[in-house]
């Protein structure tokens, strides 16, 4: 294996995972729904496979799909996004992100990104041989610092790779934040690349501020997002990208070597999915966040300290109080003490110290399930 992707020989997530399957505990580690996404997008699927849609789709998506993809950017955003140049369907969220950053640094070009961090950026901006400039978001509040933001960006800043909602915290990056972020990749001539795709997970007064849409962003960002959170079928690996034209074909050139095209029945199924009606979009919010309340009170009556998320379907918690100092440690033996599987976050900080005692939960799960969860998290302490 060559060196610079030697340290990403196995993720995190497969790891719990792995766990969970092999003790039987709830698995509130990996982040992924117990529950199928609606009856209707299913069954455009099958009808697509048994209708013989089942060779090579063209390169750029299915038209159907890219103009889906164009109308929903209209519908919640007021982005005129051009189906035809201007979208470009991928292997899920990851291959988005993986091909543009690939696109778009050389080698040694620099890379803006948010501590903790999704581990798939990471290793994406190694396999281009590029580097990260981190930004750390510090428990309780994950708040962006000015000034270590201000600092991550110089001379060989090519890209910003920002996401929100963001996992694991469930922060949910406000106007001013972005504003500021955006003032600074226009000052560095920085793509920023944003993904989104939490972005119909967010609860109480928190609104999801789309990069593109703040004043000439639209020119030089790249919005990824996927069907797997918003309709519960992370297997599908069907995602999107959309942006510039000229940023937009640099990603498919990437693309086009790295799978080509992807999931030619699915992809007419996501059509239909994204032009589901209101009802569906906040019905999935307001069902999470009663999840979220549910898990939140549980881990805070187990004697967690618990930062409440705005967006996204994870809750990070500190297990200090409880008296484990030591996250990776914990979620080890998490299984055996209590039948429950979690994630640690010092996984996802290039400072461990800053999450040491921290451990993420999701709560995309049945109610019976979370409640169970919540019952052997008690008799932790
Ligand atoms: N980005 C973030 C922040 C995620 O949490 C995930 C996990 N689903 C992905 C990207 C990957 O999405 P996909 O499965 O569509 O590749
Ligand atoms: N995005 C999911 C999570 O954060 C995991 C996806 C994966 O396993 N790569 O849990």
């Amino acid at each position: 294996l060559v060196e610079r992707m030697r340290p990403f020989t196995s993720t995190i997530f497969a790891e719990i995972t792995a766990l969970a399957t092999r003790t039987g505990a709830i698995n509130l580690g990996q982040g992924f729904p117990d529950t199928d996404g609606p009856r209707l997008i299913l069954d455009a699927a099958a009808a697509a496979i048994h209708s013989g849609r089942n060779q090579y789709p063209p390169g750029p998506g299915v038209p159907a799909l890219r103009e889906a993809v164009a109308q929903h950017q209209k519908r919640f955003y007021g982005m005129d996004v051009d189906p035809e140049s201007e979208v470009l369907v991928t292997a899920g969220a990851t291959e988005g992100i993986a091909a543009t950053i690939m696109a778009l640094c050389e080698p040694g070009d620099e890379v803006v990104t948010f501590d903790p961090v999704y581990d798939s950026y990471a290793a994406s901006v190694a396999l281009a041989g590029a580097v990260r400039r981190t930004v750390t978001l510090r428990w309780p509040d994950f708040a962006v610092d000015e000034i270590e933001l201000r600092a991550a960006f110089g001379p060989r800043t090519r890209v910003v790779l920002l996401n929100s909602p963001h996992n694991p915290t469930g922060t949910v990056f406000g106007r001013a934040t972005l504003e500021l972020i955006a003032e600074l990749a226009r000052e560095h001539g920085a793509v920023v690349v944003t993904d989104e795709v939490y972005e119909h997970q967010v609860y109480d007064d928190a609104v999801h501020v789309p990069m593109a849409t703040l004043p000439g962003m639209s020119e030089q960002t790249v919005t990824i997002s996927s069907a797997g959170k918003t309709f519960s079928v992370t297997g599908w690996k069907v995602g999107w990208l959309h942006g510039p034209a000229e940023l937009v074909a640099a990603a498919r050139a990437v693309k086009q070597f790295l799978t080509f095209v992807n999931a030619g029945p699915l992809q007419p199924a996501v059509a239909t999915a994204l032009g589901l009606g209101d009802d569906f979009y906040r019905s999935l919010a307001t069902g999470l966040r009663a999840k979220r309340d549910l898990l939140c009170d549980g881990l805070r009556a187990a004697g967690f300290e618990v930062s409440v998320p705005r967006g996204t379907y994870f809750v990070v918690a500190d297990a200090a109080p409880l008296g484990f100092d030591d996250g990776v440690e914990l979620c080890q033996r998490l299984p055996e003490l209590a039948g429950v599987a979690a994630v640690p976050v010092s996984v996802f900080y290039d400072d461990p110290d800053a999450a040491r005692s921290l451990v993420r939960f999701a709560f995309c799960k049945r109610d019976d399930v979370l409640r169970e969860a919540v019952d052997r998290l008690g008799r932790l302490g």
